[in-house]
This record gives structure tokens, sequence and C-alpha cells, in this order.
């Protein structure tokens, strides 16, 4: 392609909402033949709200939804179902959780916040607090140490989840909720579910990728289940989706299909997402995104949909069979 033709090219996409670092972003976006999507703030909006508070003992007494709540802290429970896991109600839960995590800017932890405002619930002070990236959060509350995380973040802590639990969080995360239980000083006091809408364009956008004959997959730190409850909504193939995968090793997911011969156009939004970005024979930092996954991109999509990739890649198809 000539300058000219590109120079043109970015003029035009940039009218879209398209902002390609250079040229040759623009050619090497024809050649990919696979897009790799985070989840969190790149298929979904980011903006998790908290659906369902179940504290353990009562967990799988009949669901949990919020409606459910009055009844679950009105009702004595089941009896048999009081037995190991420290017995914290609805309210105490919320409040512990949220205490916990007002050291976060995790969008799950912002969530538990909210919720706690919504709820009129006063926190705690924070006399301690640590996170580990891609897994969870640990606090003192009041003496207290506070877990909050996924399950493997609470089994290295020893905690126990109790088979009811287990049941509820299955049921939760068939649903594409997202939840993360709570220990308190060794055990397990409830979970917290979190849901994460996703993007108006998203399915549409990610079906005219496939109509274009490029392979989509779907990447996050995110369980398996809730991720394929996702995927699925959107049409993305379940086994080409990669759960579960902490913040460091995105990148080595990207350079997996590599390996494999793919050109990987990779789209994410956040910090995490900057290696992978990089990585990527095209990174594409989506919407507002962070800075840091802006600077490691080759093309940044303003509108934050996923609509614009497709527009993006239109145009790169359409200025190479133009030019050659
Ligand atoms: P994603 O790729 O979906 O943005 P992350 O890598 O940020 O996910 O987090 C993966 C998982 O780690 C979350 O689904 C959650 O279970 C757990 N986690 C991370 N940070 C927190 C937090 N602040 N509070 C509770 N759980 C957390
Ligand atoms: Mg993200």
């Amino acid at each position: 392609a000539t300058p000219t033709a590109l120079m043109a090219g970015t003029g035009k996409a940039a009218e879209y909402g398209v902002l390609f670092r250079d040229g040759e972003a623009i050619q090497t976006l024809k050649d990919v033949d696979t897009v790799v999507l985070d989840k969190t703030g790149t298929i979904t909006e980011g903006d998790h709200s908290v659906t369902d508070v179940v504290p353990a003992h009562h967990a799988h007494a009949d669901g949990g939804s919020l409606e459910d709540q009055d009844r679950l802290e009105d009702g004595p429970g089941d009896a048999a179902d009081r037995a190991d896991p420290a017995v914290v109600e609805a309210r105490d839960l919320v409040r512990l959780a949220a205490s916990a995590e007002r050291g976060s800017e995790h969008p799950i932890g912002q969530a538990i916040v909210d919720h706690a405002e919504e709820e009129d619930i006063d926190l705690a002070d924070l006399e301690s607090f640590d996170s580990v990236p891609g897994k969870g959060i640990e606090a003192t509350i009041e003496g207290q140490t506070v877990a909050v995380g996924n399950a493997s973040f609470l089994a290295d802590r020893g905690i126990e989840i109790p088979e009811r639990t287990e049941k509820t969080v299955v049921d939760l995360e068939a649903e594409g909720k997202t939840t993360v239980l709570v220990g308190v000083d060794g055990d397990l006091a409830g979970l917290v579910a979190t849901a994460d809408t996703i993007k108006d364009d998203s399915g549409a956008a990610i079906r005219t990728l496939h109509d274009r004959g490029l392979e989509t997959w779907m990447i996050t730190g995110d369980n398996e289940r809730t991720a394929r409850a996702i995927a699925d909504q959107v049409d993305i193939d379940p086994e080409r989706v990669k759960a579960r995968v902490l913040p460091q090793d995105k990148i080595e997911a990207v350079r997996d299909l590599q390996e494999e011969g793919k050109h990987v156009a990779m789209v994410g939004d956040g910090i995490n997402d900057a290696p992978a970005l990089k990585q990527a024979n095209v990174g594409v930092a989506i919407g507002t995104g962070t800075d840091v996954a802006i600077q490691s991109s080759d093309v940044s999509l303003v509108r934050g949909s996923l609509a614009a990739l497709v527009d993006a890649y239109s145009l790169s198809e359409r200025i190479f069979s133009k030019i050659k």
C-alpha cells in the first residue's frame, strides 16, 4: 500500500473512532485470523453489581437471591445446615466483605462496597490490607482476618468450602454470575455473587467476525463456568474459552495460539492486558481503557464497542484490496 493510501485510511478510521498507531498496524490487522477477547470490560461492561448474598449456613437452603434475603434472615434455617461454617448473617457478611474490599480497586470489590452503601451498612476500619491479583484480598477488620476471593484463594488459606456452598456456587456461575467467597478467621462465612452486563453489540460484532472467517477466543481471570456462560451468550465456542488465567499468564495464552501459527489480534482494556496486547500481532485497546493498555496497543477503539473492531477490520481489508 502506498503511504498516501495508508494515511487516508488512518484518517477515515479516526472518523469511526478507530485510532491506528501507524500504517503498519492497518496492514497487520488485515492478516489476522484469530481474535482473543478479554471478558471483563471488553465483552462485558466491566461494571459489576451484587446480585446475591448467601451466608454459608444458608447456602443452598433455596438459592439465595436478594429477594429471598429477608426470608433467609428471618427464618431459622435448616438445623442440619448449621454444622461447621461460621454463622454470619447477610448484613454482617456484606459489612465484613465491603470493609475489606475498601482497599481494593477491583470491580468486584467496588460492587461490594457500593452494595453496602445502598443497604446503609456502615463499614468498619481497615486495619491491614493485602491483595493478590487475579485471586482475592485479605484484610484485618476489628481484629478478624477477612479473606474475599475465589475458591483457590480461600483454599490456600486452609478454608474449607462445604458441599452445599459449592452447589450454590455452581448454580450461580452457570447463570454467568461471578461468585467470591468470604472467609472470616479461617472459616467460610458465605459468598457474594456479582454480575456484569454484556455490552449491547458484543454478540453481533463477534458473529460478524465469525462470518468473515475469523476465529474468536475469550480469555479471563474469572472461573470456567461463568466464562462459558458468558461465551455462550455471544456465540464464542466453549472450547475456545481460556478461564482462570492469571494476569501474568495472559501473554502465554496469546503466545500459545501464535505457536499454532495463528495471527492474533488481542482486545483488552486493563493494565492486566497490556503484556498480552504487546505480544499479539495486533494489540487492540478498547474504550476509555487504562493508559497502559492504550500505550501497549496498535489500535485503539475509542467507542468502547466491539463493533468498532469490525469497522477497523473491514477498513484494513478495503484499503489493501484497493491497492495491490
Ligand atoms: P478478570 O480477568 O475477569 O478481570 P481478574 O484476573 O481481575 O479477572 O480476577 C479473577 C478472579 O479473582 C475474580 O473473578 C475473583 O474471583 C478473584 N478476585 C480478584 N480480585 C478480587 C477482589 N478484590 N475481591 C474478590 N475477588 C477477587
Ligand atoms: Mg478486563
